[in-house]
């Protein structure tokens, strides 16, 4: 009031007459003047994967009635499409998922996404229902599963009996034990979609995973996990490792938590999205009033006073408040003023290979093509020169679509002796997935004490779609939480912001 008596009639008038129009002002501000004279603030993202896209969706829905509702949110893809690693390849003309490719039946987030922006679910085709899986040590197939050629469905169920009987004949009680151990870190994870009101706003992947109960996961390696849950070594050697080898392309040495996020992929009700998972990030982008900058690659974050500047490659400046870094860090080069300081980690790199042709069954010691296994997983040895190798369309008996995974480039060498025909190959070199170690140490969400964020910190605890998308999510609300702290800390002191503000925050 004293500030008012100073200002001419005019001002004044002018200032009542913003207040009368705009009634959240008057009773959140202390201080119109500043308040309205700001600009919206300006939200930066920095990748488009599904992690940098769930942070836009989730900010534009938890942000109504905060000061970051009219915020501009701008986002940076270095690349000429949105997606991330979730992107697809064309063999032959035929579309296959590259990089991340199956979701959970419980993966919350994603089915939202598919629903609410009418995308397709994609369950798995006749060919990967049926397939045959076989485990092979460097010399032969320790184990095989049956696999239907003839797609009846009494038959296809036979099948899968004998495959269950065959199993259990083998692994035992150990498969009920893994499967408890599954459930269990499911029933966790599962906490993340609890209601907003009963689920804290986490500052930190190490408070994020302890309320959960997952932390202690990732304390230990998935092999002192699964011994003190009384699996068989022969399990773990065999279908563990097939699994764990298949899905993050390590042993079973990787942590707890990484070990039964992976085992927790190659359960029943597996889906994908028809045309694409990328679609996920697109939609989510397209939906949440954000502008996209493709090709523009982020080279360095400056925090200037009380802004962040980016500046891309191709010498363009932006001028941010809160700036969001949703890719991992340890192999992009992106300068960090002042620098910032984050656990030493390394990326598992994946080769991904597609080829059209035909596999060689002499590799195998067989001598028909269909007697090799549709998925062919292998054991912990380093004379076994890839990971899996598996089906993706068959043309024809002599003419199919494979995906292979490998942990050095696969060449030309091992494609000859692999395939006894190929007539189209694609290479995908992926900085795939956190090296994981036990007990894993993780980056801070929070990299500055300013608004510097960083969303695949919690990356160290498991590498999927959904764990990316659930970081996100949190990742919006800690933003809004914080930036209405800081809202109502530089605006006004006056008790009126004080309560508006702590209102908000109390909400998220
Ligand atoms: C081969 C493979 C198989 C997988 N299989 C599965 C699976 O079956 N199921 C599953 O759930 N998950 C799977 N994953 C993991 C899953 O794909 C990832 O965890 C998830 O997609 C990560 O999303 P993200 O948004 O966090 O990161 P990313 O998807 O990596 O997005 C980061 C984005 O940032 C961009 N970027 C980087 N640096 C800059 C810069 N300086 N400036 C501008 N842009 C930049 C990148 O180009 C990228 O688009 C797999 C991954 C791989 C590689």
């Amino acid at each position: 009031m004293t500030k008012m008596m100073n200002l001419s009639p005019e001002t004044v008038s002018l200032l009542l007459l913003l207040a009368l129009l705009s009634p959240t002002l008057l009773l959140c501000s202390g201080d119109s003047t500043t308040v309205e004279d700001e600009s919206p603030p300006t939200v930066c993202i920095i990748g488009s994967g599904i992690g940098g896209s769930s942070v836009a969706h989730f900010l534009r829905n938890y942000s109504a009635s905060t000061a970051l509702s009219r915020s501009r949110i701008l986002m940076f893809e270095r690349h000429e499409r949105v997606g991330g690693r979730m992107r697809t390849v064309t063999v032959s003309g035929d579309t296959f998922e590259a990089g991340g490719s199956i979701l959970h039946p419980k993966n919350y987030h994603a089915r939202d996404f598919v629903k609410r922006f009418n995308l397709t679910v994609r369950s798995p085709t006749a060919i990967e229902e049926s397939s045959a899986v076989g485990i092979w040590d460097g010399k032969r197939f320790v184990f095989k599963t049956f696999g239907s050629s003839v797609k009846i469905p009494f038959v296809d169920k036979i099948v899968s009996w004998l495959n269950d009987v065959y199993m259990f004949v083998r692994y035992g009680l150990s498969l009920l034990r893994m499967s408890n151990f599954i459930e269990n870190m499911i029933d966790n994870f599962l906490k993340y979609y609890e209601s907003l009101e009963s689920r804290p706003v986490f500052d930190s992947v190490e408070g994020m995973l302890k309320w959960s109960g997952l932390y202690n996961l990732t304390k230990v390696t998935l092999l002192e996990k699964l011994s003190e849950a009384q699996l068989s070594p022969l399990l773990v050697n065999e279908l563990v490792t097939v699994i764990t080898r298949i899905n993050y392309g390590q042993s079973v040495l990787i942590s707890g938590l990484a070990g039964a996020v992976s085992l927790a992929g190659s359960g029943g009700g597996l889906w994908s999205v028809e045309g694409g998972n990328w679609q996920m990030a697109e939609k989510l982008i397209n939906h949440s009033d954000v502008t996209l900058h493709l090709n523009e690659q982020i080279e360095s974050v400056s925090h200037l006073g009380d802004y962040y500047e980016l500046k891309s490659a191709k010498g363009n400046i932006f001028k941010c408040d809160v700036t969001v870094v949703s890719t991992p860090l340890d192999e992009v080069d992106i300068q960090f003023s002042p620098a910032i300081s984050i656990p030493k980690r390394e990326l598992q790199h994946t080769h991904a290979t597609f080829v059209r042709g035909l596999l060689n069954p002499g590799y195998f010691g067989m001598k028909s093509v269909s007697d090799v296994p549709a998925l062919v997983g292998t054991l912990e040895d380093p004379l076994i020169p890839f990971s899996c190798i598996s089906i993706l369309r068959k043309y024809g008996a002599t003419d199919m679509t494979y995906k292979m995974f490998t942990r050095q480039p696969a060449s030309d060498s091992l494609l000859d002796e692999l395939f006894s025909a190929r007539t189209e190959t694609v290479r995908i070199d992926w900085g795939a997935y956190p090296k994981y170690h036990a007990p894993e140490v993780f980056a801070p969400f929070i990299l500055d004490d300013h608004h510097l964020y960083y969303v695949n910190a919690f990356e160290n605890a498991a590498s999927t779609m959904e764990t990316s998308a659930v970081a996100g999510e949190n990742m919006a609300r800690l933003i809004v939480s914080r930036f209405m702290t800081k809202e109502s800390s530089s605006s006004s002191p006056s008790s009126d912001t004080k309560s508006c503000s702590s209102g908000l925050h109390s909400d998220m």
